[in-house]
């Protein structure tokens, strides 16, 4: 079927207005949800979903991203407008916005986008973690508070703030191991060690990587998700440095979970 296979990234391809009524067999009758993705969430959401027609947008952020199921865009949108135009030339039926909790400008776009278009959106959030006993911990509101922080709390850095939120340490007099996916680039502290890897991450590993690199402070946003990360430091007394999340567009349908969003994209085919 044209809208679930699984082959290589495809740029847009805007389809013409009778692209919906003209398709072969069940997808002509089947909504079509745009997931916009990055996060092993929306991946899982676009394999839980044979009852529609599925397309995931990525940023394009990663040189090989794990695609998910069903077709697959990358690249902006070119702002709210760009994707509010995407909905309406795509015909699109549900927005779910499954992008990681701090890439607040698209759930911003897609808010806005959603709106002008007429078309419903989901919000899929993880909930973000909550402080446990043992734990020690400094929240505060951004990349430039944690950095400020850090010369009275430790000065052998674990950070696992991404590739982007790197720079925001540059000045930082640490030494600092950086973990993320795509290798950083400069502005970055004069004393680093980048690993790239990606998740998800053991226990075992990270209690080896928090031994084995003598740190002694660790910098995390408040992502949520397994997060053996702050296990390992807890275990160890080791203080970490939790970057709270931007605020959730206020107008949007939120859930926190895949099994959530399939339930509440059934209601609105089932609505239809
Ligand atoms: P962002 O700052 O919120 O977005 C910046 C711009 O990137 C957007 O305005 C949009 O460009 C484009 N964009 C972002 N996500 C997109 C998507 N799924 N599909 C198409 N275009 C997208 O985003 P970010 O923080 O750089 O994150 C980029 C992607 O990486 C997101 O999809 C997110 O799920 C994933 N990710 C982010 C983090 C993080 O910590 N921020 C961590 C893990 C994964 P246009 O305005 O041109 O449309």
């Amino acid at each position: 079927m044209p809208d679930q296979h699984n082959g290589p990234p495809t740029a847009p391809n805007p389809a013409s207005p009778t692209d919906k009524t003209t398709a072969d067999g069940p997808s002509a009758s089947r909504p079509r949800v745009l997931i916009l993705g990055g996060t092993s969430e929306a991946r899982e959401l676009a394999g839980s979903l044979p009852a529609f027609a599925v397309i995931t947008s990525l940023a394009g952020r990663t040189s090989s991203p794990l695609l998910p199921a069903g077709e697959v865009r990358i690249g902006g949108f070119g702002g709210a407008d760009g994707l509010a135009a995407y909905l309406r030339t795509q015909h699109i039926d549900v927005l779910v916005d499954a992008t990681h909790p701090f890439a607040a400008t698209i759930s911003g776009n897609a808010a806005e986008a959603a709106g002008s278009a007429g078309v419903p959106l989901i919000v899929l959030r993880r909930p973000g973690w909550t402080e446990q006993a043992g734990d020690v911990w400094h929240r505060v509101r951004d990349l430039r508070e944690a950095a400020s922080l850090l010369p009275q709390l430790g000065h052998r850095v674990f950070l696992t703030t991404g590739r982007q939120g790197i720079a925001a340490f540059a000045e930082v007099d640490a030494w600092f191991l950086a973990r993320s996916v795509e290798p950083p680039e400069p502005p970055m502290p004069g004393r680093l060690e980048v690993l790239l890897d990606r998740g998800p991450f053991t226990l075992a590993g990270e209690r080896r990587l928090l031994a084995g690199h003598r740190i002694d402070v660790l910098v995390s946003k408040d992502s949520g998700g397994p997060g053996a990360k702050l296990v390992a430091a807890r275990e160890s007394g080791l203080p970490v440095v939790m970057v709270d999340r931007p605020p959730t567009p206020a107008t949007a349908h939120t859930v926190v979970c895949v099994a959530e969003a399939v339930e509440r994209l059934t209601t609105l085919r089932d609505a239809r």
